[in-house]
């Protein structure tokens, strides 16, 4: 009897699990690396890096530019494109509706920030996606200020990197999102024709029509360690060939080792990485 009283007492003392999840939620997030709880704050200061495990965890548009720009020294281009729904889509809400949405939440007219800084003192041009606006997806916008961004690149002999993070093209835009692959490709070809270099970040995810065109025409791919690099899900492919695909398939470091890529970089150690490579291309 007296050990039924202890229990019930102390069932009292502490809060339901649903309510202690409810006062906790928000402050805490699981690394998928390690599995452990990770105070948010941490994750924060760390550049969204495990602080156990060193997993990398997503990094917003504006903050990859804060980690590979001098301080405070950039000014943003095309800021104002934004989309005009070309096929007045519908899907479970208006697509007009999904852009404002993102729009108010991130203070961003699409999925890109192109911005020109400085990274260790020398002029560059970084283009830098943000998944949390539609999957980072690459509609006209995208599109559009991709291929600015490596027109003044080529106008100005200013190095170019851009940084993708997204789902692939852009389903609401249908063909105006493919004629991107295109018109984006062809831009690349003329940094080429002016030999003025051009890195290529792959973030996790880079996937679809980014992977397609601009994530893999670099003079040099780089990705982060863990990245999910592919055109076509893994589920599609299996069904496609009819096979088991290889353990760590479409990670960066299967691509790496099958010759996709050319270096997988620690986060803290991408500017001085990028930043070198300038030096030997610019040598
Ligand atoms: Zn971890």
């Amino acid at each position: 009897m007296s050990s039924w009283f202890q229990r019930e007492r102390k069932a009292i003392e502490t809060p339901p699990e649903e309510e202690r999840k409810i006062r906790t939620e928000g402050l805490w997030v699981k690394c998928d690396g390690c599995r452990a709880a990770i105070w948010k704050k941490d994750l924060e200061q760390n550049w969204e890096l495990c602080p156990k495990c060193g997993h990398h965890f997503r990094l917003s548009a504006a903050k990859r530019l804060a980690l590979l720009l001098d301080e405070g020294d950039w000014t943003e281009h095309d800021a104002e494109l934004a989309s005009s729904d070309p096929l007045s889509f519908v899907d479970t809400k208006p697509y007009t509706e999904r852009l404002r949405e993102s729009q108010e939440k991130l203070g961003m007219s699409d999925a890109i920030l192109t911005v020109e800084g400085r990274m260790n003192g020398r002029p560059v041009i970084c283009c830098s996606m943000e998944f949390g606006f539609i999957g980072g997806s690459m509609g006209a916008v995208v599109g559009e200020k991709v291929t600015r961004a490596m027109e003044r690149a080529a106008g100005a002999k200013t190095p170019l990197v851009v940084v993708s993070c997204s789902g692939g093209a852009r389903m609401m835009e249908g063909v105006v999102s493919l004629m991107q692959l295109a018109k984006v490709s062809a831009a690349a070809a003329r940094l080429d024709e002016r030999r003025v270099p051009y890195i290529s970040v792959l973030t996790d995810p880079t996937t679809g029509g980014v992977t397609a065109s601009f994530a893999l025409l670099g003079d040099l791919n780089i990705a982060e360690p863990g990245a999910l690099i592919g055109f076509a899900g893994p589920r599609v492919i299996e069904q496609t060939i009819r096979q088991k695909l290889p353990q760590g398939f479409q990670r960066a470091e299967f691509l790496l080792e099958h010759g996709f890529l050319d270096a997988v970089v620690e986060r803290r150690e991408l500017k001085n990485y990028i930043s070198s490579a300038f030096d030997f291309f610019l040598a």
